[in-house]
Parts: structure tokens; C-alpha cells; sequence
């Protein structure tokens, strides 16, 4: 082909917006990517020259099916993500269900007229153009602003006789963990205080029935690193607003940069965050899947090729790799085609939930405490779901108060066995939960237990909450 004939033949095959085109059904998400967190690479060009041939090759030929599975895979994880607990609370199959036939009824109708396409495609490009208006927008988050304007009072001193030396200190944050006087008043069991007996004769301090001045995980953790963001008007009125939304940007980012940690680094003390989100102070990340952030992590699916890992962490790909708890492509395969594997691994999915508790549990068990370092842990139980991997089981039909009274026992006794373990027998340990049980009248979401072991003679004011814990750990290194 010579190049006059070659010009001509682009001519022909000219894309506009009245065609069918893999190229702008891609542009939010191309754009997208372009703008999240400035992941720039010569890929996504080669990406958008390939996709721009196969237009040019293809011209209008795509089967309205094609293209509704092709959204379908960009953008169902995408928008999964986005709407959850705001717009919707169904499961992935669910929703992915919904989505597809939206998807497909969309495609039929605008697919068979090109004025429809046109419509269509102006659509998705004014769709791609808002990633660029957000990214223009995006709320710069600082510290000291933030804190200026939550403007909580400090109330120390809280305790007295507090030991000042290098040992490491472990938080074992427990979400929603109600006293075991609370769930005795439901049960009139005494094998409630088990644990406590139990614990009591490891050597720690018992105090049931400790007051938290939040009732919800994403202000109380945030409180927590941040010496009690609960003597506040602004974080009362903000528990109050937010009841339903998973959790705030603002007290996220105060948890991520916290002051505790800041704090700590002054006095030489290094922190590790096996928790919901990581510790932007922290030298190292202990976990593959902090909850709370990385709704997008790199995926690890295409075992060598970084490019990919990042690029398609949105599209259906991202799904796919937390459901199988960040496996690559080969470890899946390899698991289905094993004698214990095959369908069985397929049907029960590693959900996420689990999949973090499981890895904070392995944690615990297999890293090693040093002096001068600080480790929190976020036991994300006994809140619901009330599952562990088909360890625990229980009948839907039965009351929430009686399941949570259940699975609180089974998950106290595998804490009890992971903390009897000689490489703590040097540690400051502190346990205790964010709150207490939210779903029922007949308990006090405001008390919790909290556990020490270390802090042998230290006496608390009786105002000190789980929230003002951070003093606590602040103080008691050297
Ligand atoms: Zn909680």
C-alpha cells in the first residue's frame, strides 16, 4: 500500500462519533486511570493506538452483545465499589446480575440507530471528562486543618503511676466487642466470663465494662490515634449525621497520618499497622489488603507485568483477584485443578471480610515483637459477618443478640490461644474494643472490656475512655 492510497483508506475508515467504537466506550476508563494518583505509562497509549485500529479494522461491526460485555467487564467492579452501602447493599452476584442486563437492554436500543450511537458515545466522553473534573477537584486533605476543625479538647492527665520503658506494645483492637457483664445480663450465664478468668490468669488487668465514647468504627479508630477526637462538637455531630456511610475521608486521613504514630516517632518508637489502613509514617506495609484503603489495590493476577496488575485493577479483574484473596491467575488455576480444590474453592469464595481476618490472625501469630515498636491489630470480630472459613456456623433463623452471644465466645477462645504464646511473654499487650454490640436494645453500645497486660500499676481516672488508649501507649515509652 502506498502512502497516497494509505491516507485514502484512513479517510474512508474515518471514526466518528456516529460509529460504534471500543476507543470511547474506553475513555473513562482510560481517563480514569490517567488521573488516579498520576499513573502515567507508554502502555496506556499502545493501549488506546490498538484499540483505535481495531475500530478503524472493525468499523462498525461490533454485535450489540459484544459491547454490552465489554462495559460489563471495565465497569461493573468499578461501580460495585462506588454505590456500595450508598445506593445499594447487594451482593456482588447480585448486582452483577442487574448490571448486565441493564447493559445488554442499553446496548440493544442505542446499538441499532447511529443516532442513538452518537448519543452514546457523547455520553461516555462527557462521562470521561468528569475524571478529569474530579481530579481537578479532589479535596487536598491536611492534618492541622482538620484537626483545627474537629477542635477537640484535651483532658489529660487520665491515669496515674504510667511506666515509661522499651518494651513493644500491642493494640488488639476488637470491633464491636460488648463486656462480658453486658452479655451476661442478656444470657445470666456465667460462662461469659470464662475469657476473663482465662485472661486474668495470663497475667492481665480485667476491666469489664469500659466506656467508649464512640459507637462507630470509623470515628472511634480515628479517635484512637489521635488522642480522643471525642471531646468534640463537631465528631458528636458527625456521628450523629453519618450513620450509614462506610467511613469518613477526613477522620480516614487523620487515621492514616495519625498523630499517635507522629508522636511516636519522636520518641524513637516504630509503628506497624495490621489493621484497616495502613500507617503513612509506617517504614513498612504488614498486610496485602488493608480494608479501608486499596478499594483498588494493584492486582496480583498477571503474575510478572506490572502494567497490567495496575491497569485492569478496576475492571472485572479487581473482583476476581479479592475474591481469591489476591491469588494470581497461575495459584488460582493451580488450586482448581487440585484433588481438594476444583469446584469446591470456586463456590466458597474467600470473602473479604474473612480474607482479612485470616491474614490479621496469621500475623499475629507468626511476627516477631521488638523493643521500641508499636503494633496494632484490628480483630475485625465479633462483628458481623458471623463467619470464619465454615468454622463457625449458625441458623438463620435464629435471633442476631443469640448468634453474636455465640460467635463472641468462639472468637475470645481463639484469641486466648493465639496470645498464650511465650514470644508475648516480654510485651505491654492492651485489648479492647471500638465499641460495644449496636443491634441490640438490651445492651449498651457504649461499653466495651478493655484488657492490659504490662501496665501493672497504673490507675485510671474514671473519665479515661477507649479513645483516650493513645495517651496510654504515647506515654508509656521512653
Ligand atoms: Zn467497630
Amino acid at each position: 500500500m502506498r502512502l497516497k492510497e494509505f491516507y485514502i483508506f484512513l479517510k474512508r475508515n474515518r471514526i466518528t462519533l456516529e460509529h460504534k467504537s471500543l476507543a470511547i466506550l474506553s475513555a473513562p476508563y482510560i481517563m480514569m486511570e490517567l488521573m488516579s494518583k498520576g499513573f502515567y505509562s507508554i502502555y496506556i497509549l499502545i493501549v488506546v493506538a490498538v484499540l483505535l485500529v481495531l475500530d478503524v479494522l472493525i468499523k462498525n461491526r461490533y454485535h450489540f452483545l459484544l459491547i454490552a460485555l465489554y462495559l460489563y467487564f471495565l465497569y461493573v467492579y468499578f461501580i460495585y465499589v462506588d454505590t456500595l452501602d450508598v445506593v445499594h447493599s447487594l451482593p456482588f452476584s447480585k448486582f452483577s446480575v442487574v448490571a448486565l442486563l441493564m447493559l445488554t437492554l442499553a446496548s440493544y436500543f442505542f446499538y441499532r440507530k447511529k443516532k442513538a450511537v452518537k448519543v452514546f458515545n457523547i455520553f461516555m466522553l462527557i462521562f470521561a471528562a468528569t475524571f478529569i473534573f474530579n481530579a481537578v477537584n479532589a479535596k487536598k486533605f491536611d492534618q492541622d486543618s482538620i484537626l483545627a476543625k474537629i477542635n477537640s479538647k484535651s483532658t489529660a492527665p487520665l491515669f496515674s503511676n504510667v511506666a515509661e520503658n522499651d518494651k513493644p506494645i500491642l493494640l488488639l483492637v476488637m470491633d464491636e466487642l460488648a463486656s462480658s457483664g453486658e452479655i451476661y445480663k442478656h444470657t445470666k450465664d456465667s460462662i461469659e466470663f470464662d475469657f476473663d478468668k482465662k485472661i486474668e490468669a495470663m497475667g492481665f488487668n480485667v476491666y469489664d465494662g469500659f466506656k467508649s465514647a464512640s459507637i462507630q468504627t470509623k470515628y472511634s479508630l480515628p479517635s484512637i490515634f489521635n488522642f480522643n477526637l471525642h471531646n468534640s462538637e463537631y465528631t458528636r455531630q458527625k456521628e450523629e449525621e453519618n450513620k450509614t456511610i462506610k467511613y469518613s475521608e477526613e477522620y480516614n486521613y487523620l487515621f492514616e497520618n495519625s498523630l499517635l504514630v507522629d508522636s511516636l516517632m519522636t520518641k524513637g518508637v516504630t509503628s506497624h499497622s495490621f489493621g484497616l489502613i495502613k500507617f503513612n509514617q509506617s517504614p513498612t506495609n504488614r498486610l496485602n489488603n488493608y480494608i479501608w484503603n486499596d478499594r483498588f489495590d494493584d492486582l496480583a493476577l498477571f503474575s510478572s507485568g506490572e502494567f497490567l496488575n495496575r491497569f485492569f485493577a478496576k475492571s472485572l479483574f479487581g473482583y476476581i483477584s479479592v475474591r481469591f484473596n489476591r491469588a494470581s491467575f497461575r495459584e488460582i488455576f493451580s488450586h482448581i485443578f487440585q484433588k481438594e480444590g476444583g469446584l469446591a474453592y470456586l463456590k466458597n469464595p474467600l470473602g473479604t471480610v474473612d480474607a482479612f481476618r485470616k491474614e490479621v490472625m496469621t500475623n499475629l501469630r507468626d511476627f516477631s515483637p521488638k523493643p521500641d515498636n508499636f503494633y496494632y491489630f484490628h480483630l475485625y470480630f465479633p462483628h458481623s459477618p458471623y463467619t470464619y472459613f465454615g468454622e463457625f456456623n449458625y441458623s438463620e433463623d435464629a435471633k442476631e443478640i443469640d448468634v453474636y452471644v455465640e460467635y463472641r465466645r468462639f472468637v475470645l477462645g481463639k484469641i486466648l490461644s493465639v496470645i498464650d504464646n511465650p514470644k508475648f511473654s516480654d510485651c505491654r499487650i492492651i485489648i479492647v474494643g471500638d465499641h460495644g454490640f449496636r443491634e441490640d436494645s438490651s445492651i449498651d453500645p457504649k461499653i466495651t472490656s478493655l484488657y492490659t497486660k504490662g501496665f501493672n500499676n497504673i490507675e485510671f481516672e474514671s473519665n479515661f475512655v477507649v479513645q483516650d488508649i493513645g495517651y496510654l501507649i504515647q506515654q508509656s515509652f521512653k
